[in-house]
């Protein structure tokens, strides 16, 4: 098993602000396996709680890496399957994770897919106020495909909504097909929640979301999940050229007046 990272973009900026962690099954024969092909079994083995353990503890660590290396990201997200959620040393295992790395608790963000919130409401409400309480942040992950409550989701604690990949996939390159992505932000800004879109793939779909003021973008139109080593380079280059773009602007004359 390994991780792989996809940034999300500041569609305002351009630049990444965060990544997520994705798992990926490094098969001798086959060569990388995709989580869909695994999760659900790992789900019904109950092999999913050691994997996303050892998933959690492993972005946290690349996450103090990147600190460590300079590199401006604020934050990553970390998959948490249903059988982790309700796993009883679930809490005590992020507060570990968050305290051996040094880490701030809101550069941990958590997601939890629609369908986990719409469980035991009772003991999902109690779970998410005591992540809550430890400071991380926590995202609502393919929201639209499950049966939220428009009630419930008011109380549910989290911060941000990720619309679902299926509807931004309806977001054709006249602009239209949006109505159910612009419905998704109009509520989730309502409830004052950030919106991540997933899976942007055009720079049609990219144009309509901002439209719609997405706070940030994740999809193959910006840069699929990456190795930690390519985003590194990928992030490094980025603030190399930030850097001398900022010396430019500060030389008291014209960078053409300058020999050479
Ligand atoms: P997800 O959390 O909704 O992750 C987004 C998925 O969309 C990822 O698929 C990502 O590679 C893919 N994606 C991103 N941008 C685009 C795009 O522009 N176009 C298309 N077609 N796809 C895009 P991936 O990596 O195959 O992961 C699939 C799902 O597996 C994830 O969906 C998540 O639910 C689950 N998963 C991944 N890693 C973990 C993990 O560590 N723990 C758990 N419990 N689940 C995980
Ligand atoms: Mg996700
Ligand atoms: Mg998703």
């Amino acid at each position: 098993m390994l991780l792989h990272y996809q940034p999300q973009y500041d569609p305002t900026t351009n630049l990444p602000r965060g990544a997520e962690a994705l798992i990926r099954w490094n098969h001798p024969k086959n060569g990388l396996v995709s989580p869909g092909y695994f999760i659900s079994l790992a789900e019904e083995t109950g092999l999913i709680a050691e994997i996303g353990r050892i998933v959690l503890i492993e972005a946290c660590a690349q996450y103090r890496t990147w600190l460590n290396q300079g590199i401006s990201l604020d934050y990553v997200a970390v998959n948490v399957s249903v059988k982790q959620f309700y796993h009883p040393d679930f809490l005590k295992s992020v507060e570990t994770v968050l305290s051996d790395n040094a880490m701030q608790p809101h550069c941990l963000e958590l997601e939890i897919t629609e369908s986990v919130m719409m469980d035991d409401a009772k003991v999902v409400l109690d779970v998410l106020h005591k992540l809550k309480q430890l400071g991380v942040q926590l995202s609502i992950d393919d929201f639209g495909t499950g049966y939220s409550s428009m009630s419930y989701l008011e109380q549910l604690p989290f911060d941000t909504l990720k619309i679902d990949m299926s509807f931004v996939r309806k977001i054709q390159d006249d602009g239209s097909g949006g109505t159910i992505a612009a419905t998704i932000a109009a509520m989730a800004h309502a409830l004052n929640k950030k919106i991540v879109a997933e899976g942007v793939e055009t720079q049609a779909q990219l144009d309509f979301l901002r439209n719609q003021n997405c706070e940030l973008i994740q999809g193959y139109f910006y840069c699929r999940p990456l190795p930690a080593e390519e985003l590194t380079r990928m992030i490094q280059e980025l603030q190399a050229k930030q850097e001398i773009q900022k010396e430019v602007k500060i030389l008291p004359f014209p960078l053409t007046q300058y020999p050479g």
